[in-house]
């Protein structure tokens, strides 16, 4: 029986959760379900209410309101375990796990190498086999078995900014996910195939402002419609771009050397250089987490790229605010 067959029959389906993008193709290989804490919090329909959740637990408020939320979703779903990333992804991960083994969570520890080491990654990817009880040739097929719907997710991307057929949101949305295919392998390819052909039948944008888009996502649940509705698209959006792997790989340890996100600023420079330039873009959002220490980064990427930028800063979920805003259409105005 094959991966897929598997994920429809639901054998064995624990549920792994993670804070950000791991090595999921072990998870899929142990016929369990990848489960990113992310999408689950700024999907519910009450995000702020999750956050408000891990305040009243003693988080306090100048903590990132994205570790609020995954501290809470952590609590209500029922996980297997949880894979903490302790190196390559963010600073206060380890007292986001200490709190939750405190609830009696079960934490897996792993660590993306700092030095980018293949040989240091793959050590990591096998301690994580061992826990999955899964070898090489399991985890082989897990990786060629999602090759299909990452090249779903590549071709979305190349008819956001080549072909002018999709939406900064629609672009947004379906890479965003892709970090654990909405928990339904089969049902997000399904949708994304039939989005792709509905799509090519549109009439492409005439845009007026192209722009990139390079942080961790939004914690605002309508940014990208906010600055649709000033006339400018996004197309690119460079971390959610990076869940879905673009680049071609021969195994699973070159796939998460070429991911980008855990690797540092200049690691993500390099790959948003060479982005921009081939997508035509006229100016570049950068959006930073208040409290998160990527913030500090924002002075490395405005030096680096020679466009016209502009950083915004949120905080708690929900709608861009009214400063935000009008930050946004006095960029978008400028670039008109
Ligand atoms: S936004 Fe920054 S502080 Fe918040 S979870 Fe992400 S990396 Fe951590």
């Amino acid at each position: 029986m094959d991966v897929l067959q598997c994920l429809i029959k639901g054998d064995n389906m624990g549920k792994i959760g993670f804070t950000t993008s791991i090595p999921m193709e072990l998870i899929i290989a142990a016929k369990k379900i990848p489960l990113d804490l992310n999408n689950i919090f700024i999907t519910d329909p009450k995000p702020q209410a999750l956050v408000e959740i891990a305040e009243e637990a003693g988080y306090p408020r100048t903590a990132c309101g994205w570790i609020k939320g995954m501290y809470a979703v952590a609590l209500i779903e029922d996980l297997e375990a949880l894979i903490a990333v302790l190196h390559g992804d963010c600073s206060n991960t380890q007292a986001l796990m200490e709190t939750l083994q405190l609830k009696g969570l079960n934490i897996i520890p792993f660590a993306y190498p700092f030095d980018r080491d293949p040989e240091n990654l793959k050590l990591q990817i096998e301690k994580l086999m061992k826990y999955f009880k899964v070898n090489w040739e399991q985890v082989e097929a897990a990786r060629e078995s999602l090759l299909p719907v990452r090249a779903l997710c590549h071709e979305l991307d190349a008819m956001t900014w080549k072909d002018n057929l999709v939406s900064g949101s629609e672009n947004h949305y379906y890479l965003v996910s892709s970090s654990d295919f909405n928990r339904d392998l089969v049902q997000y390819q399904d949708e994304l195939q039939l989005f792709i052909k509905k799509a090519h039948a549109r009439r492409p944008y005439q845009d007026k402002v192209r722009l990139a888009y390079i942080g961790v996502p939004p914690i605002f649940t309508d940014l990208y419609k906010v600055l649709e509705s000033l006339g400018a698209r996004v197309v690119y959006n460079e971390v959610q771009r990076q869940f879905s792997m673009p680049g071609a790989s021969n195994n699973i340890v070159e796939q998460y050397i070429k991911y980008t996100y855990p690797y540092g600023a200049f690691a993500r420079l390099e790959d948003i250089q060479a982005e921009v330039a081939r997508r035509n873009v006229d100016g570049i959002i950068h959006y930073t987490q208040s409290f998160c220490y990527r913030q500090i980064e924002d002075l490395i990427f405005r030096e680096k790229l020679d466009l016209p930028f502009l950083t915004l800063e949120g905080d708690r979920p929900g709608r861009v605010d009214a400063r935000t805003r009008m930050r946004l259409e006095a960029f978008v105005k400028m670039l008109i």
